[in-house]
């Protein structure tokens, strides 16, 4: 691992990770000797910056559905839809329209305020992108946000799902640059950025991030980061994923990475990109409460909550809330639409009052076994 004495100080580190200003121009050495923080002084610090811009005890949270899944021309190694590998994952085609709707509705009603659409593709064909264009249309009506994942799109593309109403555009890097070619060979680390630019030159918002755990160097997890930075905006939103080792997949048996490292990578996201939301995104299923607890107290504000994360398991909505009544956190309200404030607020009260029930349910099961305690020793000190 990175020796901070090597390059920057820990003190230096302990500069830089205070100033919590957005810059774009952060230094290999300089976003390793944040990794190299004692974890203590890191997550101090995340957490120092994260108070500066968010409720530290709001979590936006987002659905996200498979409009259409498997036989994917790309060979994204950790991909189980991937056409290149035998993972047993049907292929389906693009989705109904109105199931895409019912599901939106669903997510609402669970109290998701983004809805994300994922279609294993290349780049969407023009016969499809019509679909695409009206889904984006009837779930915005819905009153949630919007965000797509389709693959590269170019310009013209960008700007019409822009036009429909599209929110954000979800197009990872992934890795690193240079780690990059041992993951994905059929398109390039150049061909992800172009997207990316003509998602912004659309005037979309941009959800961009990586995946850990998937083989890569520590110095992969920080230049991964360094390309996020240099996005100018920063990202709105950064999804952290873990791998998730889907049988059949190349990377079936690579080994894991410590959750600890893990959180790190949070930690410093949450330092570099102090106004975006850092999403703990796939990987969650595998986490045990203690793990997302860390992931949330690093600056982790967002999560994809639902049955499935396009086709690996997530944990359910319903031990989500009862995490969230746990460590106390509460679903973000949503303040970029004022057309349906109403309906959002209707959601939201819903949510927080399951959460308050869940938490007034286990107060009163404190209070019974508590009571039982007394009552027991009240009998035997009668006895005595
Ligand atoms: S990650 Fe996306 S682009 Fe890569 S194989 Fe899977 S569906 Fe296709």
């Amino acid at each position: 691992m990175f020796d901070a004495s090597d390059a920057t100080s820990t003190a230096d580190a302990l500069t830089l990770a205070a100033t919590a200003q957005p810059r774009h121009d952060w230094r290999l050495d300089e976003i390793e000797a944040l990794f190299a923080l004692s974890f203590n002084d890191l997550l101090f610090h995340a957490q120092r910056v994260h108070r500066a811009h968010f409720d530290p005890n709001a979590v936006q949270v987002s659905t996200l559905l498979s409009i259409k899944t498997g036989a994917c021309p790309e060979d994204c190694k950790y991909c189980p839809q991937s056409g290149h590998y035998s993972t047993g994952l049907g292929k389906e085609k693009l989705l109904e329209i109105e199931k895409v709707v019912e599901q939106a509705e669903a997510a609402k009603a669970a109290g998701a305020s983004r809805f994300c659409m994922g279609a294993a593709w290349k780049s969407p064909r023009e016969k499809d992108l019509e679909a695409v264009l009206e889904m984006v249309r009837r779930v915005k009506a819905l009153g949630l946000e919007t965000c797509m994942t389709l693959g590269m799109v170019d310009n013209g593309q960008a700007g019409r799902l822009a036009e429909a109403g599209l929110d954000y555009y979800n197009h990872n890097l992934d890795t690193s640059p240079e780690y990059y070619g041992e993951i994905i060979t059929t398109r390039t680390y150049a061909d992800r950025l172009e997207t990316l630019g003509h998602v912004r030159e659309a005037g979309m918002k941009v959800c961009s991030g990586g995946i850990l755990g998937m083989g890569e160097a520590p110095r992969d997890r920080a230049a991964l980061l360094q390309q996020l930075v240099r996005l100018e905006p920063h990202p709105e939103s950064v999804p952290i994923n873990m791998l998730v080792k889907v049988p059949g997949t190349p990377l079936e048996h690579v080994e894991d990475l410590d959750p600890i490292e893990f959180i790190r990578a949070i930690a410093v996201a949450r330092i570099l990109m102090p106004k975006s939301h850092v999403r703990l995104s796939a990987g969650r299923e595998q986490m045990n409460e203690s793990t997302q607890a860390l992931a949330f107290l690093a600056g982790a504000n967002s999560i994809f909550y639902g049955e499935r994360l396009l086709t690996t398991a997530n944990p359910q909505a319903q031990l989500d809330r009862a995490l969230f009544a746990k460590l106390g956190l509460h679903p973000e309200r949503r303040d970029t639409c004022v057309d349906d404030t109403q309906v959002q607020a209707r959601v939201q009260t819903r949510v927080e009052a399951e959460i308050e029930a869940d938490l007034a349910r286990r107060a009163s099961r404190q209070a019974a076994a508590r009571a039982s305690e007394l009552a027991y020793d009240a009998s035997s000190a009668s006895v005595d």
